[in-house]
């Protein structure tokens, strides 16, 4: 009993300083970033206890993950009032909010409609952006 709650205290200290580390960067970050801000802070953790508690804090809703370019997934803390929605330049790694009301209503609806609970749903938006963007001739697409 003793060392389960041991082990699970040392559970909570390391989910709390993975979530702080998390905060403090401004985007979405690796998992080996996030090791290597944690480790820079002198947080003893290793990088396998830092993907077991990303995915735990992902499963819990504390964190909204996406996917870069190469598949790689970055993860960013999820605001209070609810999940958001990403688009990430595939180039540089930039990442916006996206308004996804409809994408909620569109879920919600499917889940009434088929009588499911607890539907998840799981967004991804990549492209390149305005920086990033070669400039293309006048006309072809994207507009200034
Ligand atoms: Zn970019
Ligand atoms: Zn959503």
């Amino acid at each position: 009993m003793h060392e389960r709650t041991r082990a699970e205290w040392r559970a909570t200290r390391q989910r709390a300083a993975v979530l702080r580390a998390l905060h403090a960067c401004d985007t979405f970050v690796s998992a080996q970033a996030l090791h290597a801000a944690l480790t820079a802070d002198g947080v003893t953790v290793g990088l396998t206890t830092v993907y077991r508690t990303l995915r735990l804090l992902v499963a819990g809703g504390h964190v909204d993950v996406v996917r870069d370019g190469d598949g790689e997934r970055l993860y960013r803390p999820r605001p209070d009032d609810g999940h958001r929605h990403y688009v990430v330049c595939r180039e540089c790694g930039l990442s916006l909010a996206v308004d996804s009301e409809e994408v909620e209503r569109w879920v919600a609806r499917i889940a009434r409609d088929i009588g499911f609970h607890a539907v998840d749903h799981t967004v991804e938006l990549t492209g390149v952006c305005e920086r990033c963007r070669p400039d293309v001739p006048a006309g072809r697409g994207a507009h200034r």
